[in-house]
């Protein structure tokens, strides 16, 4: 059969993740030390897992509302209050998702009509551009620059938007450079927003990391924005909870209303025992989260230094756990600098290219990983940038 004929065309349209590419070269190589995979090294904290483990013997093996359970629910409107300064009503205007990952989609195909634009920052996570296509919207992305930090600016935002602009998508700090925006670039967007009547989906799965004490600020905290902001985050990389496969969105009711409809049909609800681990992280995860997190900032500093050691430029991001290394003095590109550093010294890290043409010139390093294997790889980077 011809399946060409058979699958989607926007499906069909949309190009394979440059992750997985760069994944596939690497699967069954041994001894590989990996700064590849953007997920924390540490296991889920036992107390969270006990969590899930009680809940199980508990017998709670059932489906539980669509929205995700009340007490969930609310613990997740204090923390969100608490943490972003941002009031949520927990009977409606909080829904428990799949990861972010579900509410990512979710939200796009409640929003857009087909054609509608979604504007996003660039480089950026794999899996905007794909999540806009599949919800029939157009993606329309903004480059960032190193020597802006890689943060998007107001002015930049403001020329990509048309008369067919109705989402901005914010992700704040940022996969896969680490950013994170100033307060008056944030506000320099949110103004832009209210005038342009525009919905702000904001993916903030790295605000607890953030490094040198600063405080994340969330853009629904600024004034006029909480109405027009879908704000997502989840329990992946702080509580260190990837498997567990749990977000949430908190939006103005109709907004939670529209993405409840799709989600009521294609997940049901998010699954109970992973809804109770997030309970406990978010009752008693904190000062295991703020261990992790000290790692992290530990492993930032160690990984900015060598890299600008080696002669590769790096800024210090001020957030999640990526550093996002200038390889254009060596000359190559970034896909052939990964490829060739795995050959020769078996040190996995993503090519910048796979996060958008921006992103050409520059490489993914995760920190996720244990300082040792740090250490190891960045003697091998530098042996390797040595031969070039
Ligand atoms: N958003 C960003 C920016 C990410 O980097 C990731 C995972 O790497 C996700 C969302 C997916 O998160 P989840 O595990 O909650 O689906």
């Amino acid at each position: 059969m011809d399946y060409s004929t058979k699958i989607a065309h926007n499906v069909a349209g949309i190009p394979r993740s440059g992750i997985r590419d760069f994944f596939e070269l690497v699967q069954g190589r041994e001894g590989v030390i990996s700064l590849g995979v953007g997920e924390p090294d540490f296991v889920t904290p036992w107390h969270i897992r006990e969590a899930a483990i009680y809940s199980l013997e508990k017998g709670q093996t059932t489906y539980t509302s669509n929205l995700g359970l009340l007490s969930l629910r609310k613990a997740i409107a204090r923390y969100v209050g608490e943490f972003f300064d941002v009031q949520y009503e927990a009977s409606k205007e909080v829904l428990v998702t799949v990861g972010v990952s579900e509410a990512i989609d979710l939200a796009l195909r409640a929003l857009l009509n087909p054609g509608d634009e979604v504007i996003f920052h660039e480089p950026c996570y794999v899996s905007y551009s794909p999540s806009i296509v599949m919800a029939y919207g157009k993606a329309v992305s903004v480059e960032t620059q190193k020597e802006n930090g890689f943060s998007l600016k107001p002015e930049a935002l403001a020329a990509a938007i048309t008369p067919r602009t109705r989402v901005l998508m914010l992700n704040f700090p940022t996969n896969p450079t680490g950013s994170v925006a100033t307060n008056e670039d944030l506000e320099g967007i949110a103004k832009l927003c209210i005038e342009h009547d525009l919905i702000v989906l904001t993916d903030e799965i790295y605000s607890e990391l953030r490094y040198d004490g600063v405080k994340h600020v969330s853009i629904a905290s600024l004034p006029g924005m909480k109405e027009r902001t879908i704000l997502l985050h989840g329990f992946s990389k702080a509580f260190a909870m990837t498997g567990f496969r749990l977000g949430y969105a908190c939006a103005p009711q109709p907004i939670i209303e529209a993405m409840m409809k799709i989600h009521q049909y294609s997940m049901l609800c998010a699954p109970i025992m992973s809804q109770n681990a997030a309970l406990e992280a978010l009752e008693n995860g904190t000062p295991a989260m703020q261990m992790m997190r000290d790692s992290y900032h530990q492993r930032r500093d160690f990984l900015v230094k060598r890299l600008n050691e080696i002669g590769l430029s790096c800024h210090t991001p001020g957030g999640a756990f990526y550093v996002f290394p200038d390889i254009r003095s060596t000359g190559l590109s970034s896909k052939d600098f990964a490829t060739r550093l795995l050959e020769a010294e078996n040190v996995a890290a993503v090519p910048g290219s796979a996060f958008g043409t921006s992103g050409e010139g520059f490489l993914r390093c995760c920190y996720a990983t244990g300082i040792e294997d740090l250490r190891k790889a960045m003697d091998k980077m530098e042996r390797f940038v040595g031969t070039l």
